[in-house]
């Protein structure tokens, strides 16, 4: 085939074959063009109009796009899940004798994208790899744009645990893209179907870092490497797959950051979820999340940050006060607040400069915005070190602000630089002499060229000489026939016409050769120096890179303050034990969102004498948001921040558990039975006692008696056996009696004021337990007409004087204590009209039994 092509189409041939995952964009003069394959598909997925080259025997699909807009077709591929292999000339076309050398500079995948225009600046963008067998686990994860990199490893006695902790970090880590090796691609794909990720597959080979990969690391991260040999294996597939697709030097990666998740609070992603910590559960973005509550960071930087904080609550009671301390001292100096937030405003990401630092292709406007944003931070280190507090001038006062470096980018940049570097001068007047001359020949050659004309005139006394230009000649001097005669010695003949003659000077050639090379001298000598001011700033890398995570915790703790002070939420507790007591609790997002509504603050006690709580009420009574109040209160402490309550003492939880029942299940979908028992069911398996659980109607997927009777075991499993800190709702009444037999158990449930035949909802949580669901209420309420109420009530009568006798008489026999007082008020509740003869046998034979069992106590 190849004899039918081009040599052009040959050389594109050659370098696709290596590259037949990706999409190839070839560079063409001014355009990428995408031939054969490639073309066919890109055009359909960007809409571009698909052409033909003309080729030896027969025409090849083609399409393009300019160079120059690149960027935005790519970030269009990479979302619809392309990857793009960029094809660049590696020579310069003046310079080349045949064809132009190209070669493949970079791949962008969803994992490496880093356009700053298309990545969202509130979120990074993570890469993540994944190795492992039956028992044993390597994941590592990195921000290529910021340069964060993390690993974690994890042994496991069952591949069921280690699965589910697979597609916990993957959903705390929300990667981007996904590598593997070929053997773990099919079951994790199965396990990730549903999610937007984009799973790339590597062979063996990369287990091994590869040699010409680890020299273009830092010297911290090839000592760290050595120390760990083999021990995290993903983070070889990770680096070598950074290394083979950015073929650039990787040396921004920061210092790995080895994580053990028992470190952090560990919150499943369906918690997460429920709770709304970083999407609202109707909206599936921010709004309506805790995320939203909290965020009033000033720098995509920080923002990026809480949403770390919030992902990952801390389990280390000391770094919780530490950065409780912090929040307190902020809280309490508004001027402070103010004036760092006046600045946090104008800082720049500076965080995703850095693998353009590490690559020398900070552009101009990129070196200028990083000195501005530190002039910037050096204000806030300035007014920190000059307040009282003495935690936050602890904290800054080893931010490093790089002084010298950014009087050096101030001196030498002008004050607007530019983003794309052509024909324009960016570096300032005054900084160069030389380059001024050379931008001044260029420049004002024109006008020099005048001055000279003016000399000459005066010097020759020759009223019409012109200096002038012509592409063969370069420029003349031109005198008319009739005064040749008045032309100095020192002229020299350059051409004859008929009516004048051309004449050149030393003086005029020297300043044409000034003028027509300076140009080009003038941007080359603006290339080395800037070339320079790019070394001196990858020397300052690290320095640039600690200083900007420093100042994004710095907007994360502002921001919390801010909040704090906004909603007032008071500094929770930390105390020792496993207990919980709040004061006027609230529901932060509730109370937030729906400001016109008076929120009810309501308290909240479990200690190790009483943990397990059992709330009964109404539907819409309160008892979803009460749960979540308290759930999201104990996550905001572990977060450092404060919490919406007027007093809270809390212990360290070392996780938080939520199970919302099918039927309340907002995000609805695939909640069957079976799912929220699978959950239910590792809740049981890795509770503990300093753990917090929220049951939400649990059981209610199934009939009434499977699921009460579930409810009831699973119930009396956490009070005997784990005794976790737990908040069960339900609308099994049944429950209640759980009080009777085990003293663990506090029943609460919502007021509600009955208003003849209407219901008002209180909000208020109180002891003991409502018998009436309400549920007809409820739906007069929302508006269900009159004649369907009234005969609901009927059926409801019905219905309750028959199957009530029989509920109360199995958990009679089965889990309380009888006692004489119960047992002669179940039988008056039986009703001799409706029950049927065998009903009534069975029933006399339980009264029997139950009787002699009384007797014989
Ligand atoms: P339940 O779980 O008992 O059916 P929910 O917790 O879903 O009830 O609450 C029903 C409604 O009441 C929600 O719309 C919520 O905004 C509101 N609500 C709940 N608790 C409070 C409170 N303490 N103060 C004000 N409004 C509340
Ligand atoms: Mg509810």
């Amino acid at each position: 085939m190849s004899n039918s092509l081009t040599p052009m189409m040959e050389q594109y041939v050659k370098i696709k074959n290596q590259y037949p995952d990706e999409i190839l964009f070839y560079r063409l003069g001014d355009f990428y063009e995408m031939f054969f394959d490639d073309a066919l598909k890109v055009s359909k997925a960007l809409g571009l109009t698909l052409t033909r080259r003309s080729n030896k025997t027969q025409d090849i699909p083609m399409c393009g796009v300019p160079y120059h807009v690149s960027e935005t077709y790519i970030s269009k591929l990479i979302e619809q899940g392309f990857k793009v292999a960029i094809c660049d000339q590696v020579e310069d076309p003046k310079l080349a004798k045949n064809l132009v050398k190209r070669e493949v500079t970079r791949i962008v995948t969803p994992g490496t994208f880093t356009d700053l225009n298309y990545l969202n600046s509130n979120e990074n963008n993570y890469l993540m790899s994944l190795v492992y067998s039956d028992y044993n686990v390597s994941i590592s994860y990195s921000d290529y744009s910021t340069g964060e990199l993390f690993t974690t490893k994890k042994t496991f006695i069952s591949k069921e645990d280690l699965l589910s902790f697979i597609i916990d970090e993957i959903d705390k880590v929300n990667p981007s893209e996904i590598l593997l090796l070929s053997k773990n691609s099919k079951e994790l794909k199965k396990l990730i179907r549903n999610k937007d990720i984009f799973v790339s597959e590597v062979e063996d080979s990369y287990l091994k870092i590869h040699s010409d990969i680890l020299i273009t690391l830092s010297d911290n991260m090839n000592a760290q490497l050595k120390k760990y040999t083999g021990e995290y294996s993903s983070l070889n597939l990770l680096l070598n797959y950074l290394g083979i697709t950015q073929k650039s030097s990787l040396v921004h990666l920061k210092d790995i950051i080895v994580y053990k998740v028992e470190e952090y609070m560990g919150l499943d992603e369906h918690t997460k979820r429920n709770l709304e910590l970083i999407h609202g559960l109707i909206t599936g973005t921010k709004k309506g999340s805790l995320f939203q509550v909290l965020d009033s960071t000033k720098t995509a930087m920080g923002s990026r940050e809480l949403k770390k904080w919030i992902e990952k609550p801390l389990f280390d009671k000391g770094k919780i006060a530490d950065r409780l301390n912090l929040v307190e001292e902020l809280k309490e100096n508004l001027i402070l607040i103010d004036k760092i937030n006046g600045q946090l405003n104008q800082i720049n990401d500076i965080e995703r400069l850095s693998f353009k630092i590490s690559n020398f292709q900070i552009s101009p406007k990129e070196i200028k915005a990083l000195a501005n944003s530190f002039s910037k931070i050096k204000e806030i280190k300035k007014e920190i070190l000059n307040s009282n507090c003495i935690h936050l001038k602890n904290y800054v006062k080893n931010v490093c602000t790089i002084d010298s470096l950014i009087d050096e980018i101030n001196t030498t940049l002008i004050s607007d630089p530019p983003h794309i570097i052509d024909d324009k001068r960016f570096i300032r007047i005054g900084f160069d002499t030389e380059l001024d001359e050379l931008f001044n020949a260029s420049e004002n050659g024109q006008r020099l060229i005048l001055d000279l004309e003016n000399k000459e005139k005066e010097r020759t006394s020759i009223k019409n000489l012109k200096i002038k230009y012509n592409k063969i000649l370069g420029y003349f001097i031109d005198v008319t026939k009739s005064f040749v005669g008045k032309v100095p010695d020192d002229y020299i003949r350059k051409q004859t016409l008929v009516g004048s003659e051309r004449y050149y000077t030393v003086e005029l050639k020297e300043l044409e050769s000034k003028i027509s090379g300076s140009k080009e001298l003038a941007l080359r000598k603006q290339q080395e120096i800037l070339k320079k001011l790019r070394d001196k700033i990858y020397l300052n890398l690290r320095t640039i890179q600690s200083t900007a995570q420093k100042i994004s915790k710095v907007d994360v703790l502002t921001s919390l303050a801010n909040v704090a002070n906004e909603n007032n939420y008071v500094r929770p507790k930390l105390i020792d034990g496993s207990s919980l007591e709040i004061k006027s609790g609230r529901h932060p997002i509730v109370e937030a969102l729906n400001k016109e509504v008076m929120f009810v603050p309501n308290d909240t006690t479990l200690n190790e004498e009483k943990f397990f709580n059992l709330i009964t009420g109404p539907n819409m009574a309160g008892k979803s948001t009460y749960m979540r109040q308290v759930a999201i209160i104990v996550i905001m402490a572990h977060i450092g921040s404060f919490v919406p309550a007027d007093e809270a003492k809390i212990s360290i939880m070392d996780r938080v558990f939520t199970r919302i029942g099918a039927s309340d299940n907002l995000a609805g979908g695939d909640s069957t039975f079976m799912v929220e028992m699978k959950e239910v069911s590792n809740i049981l398996k890795h509770a503990k006692s300093n753990s917090l659980v929220i049951l939400d109607e649990v059981g209610r997927g199934t009939s009434t008696f499977d699921g009460l009777s579930i409810a009831w075991a699973i119930s009396e499993y956490i009070i005997k056996k784990i005794k976790s800190k737990t908040l069960f709702a339900t609308h099994y009444h049944e429950l209640t009696e759980l009080s009777n037999v085990y003293d663990e158990v506090e029943n609460l449930t919502i007021a509600v004021d009955k208003q003849g035949e209407d219901i008002v909802f209180l909000r208020k949580i109180i002891n003991g337990f409502s018998s009436k669901s309400y549920g007809i209420e409820v739906a007069k309420l929302a508006g269900i007409n009159e004649p369907i109420v009234e005969r609901a009530k009927e059926i409801l009568d019905l219905h309750e004087s028959k199957e009530n006798v029989q509920i109360k008489m199995e958990s009679f026999n089965e889990v309380v204590n009888p006692n004489y007082d119960s047992f002669v008020k179940e039988i008056s509740k039986i009703d001799i009209n409706t029950i049927s003869p065998l009903e009534a046998l069975n029933l006399l034979g339980k009264i029997v039994e139950k009787a002699s069992d009384i007797n014989d106590n």
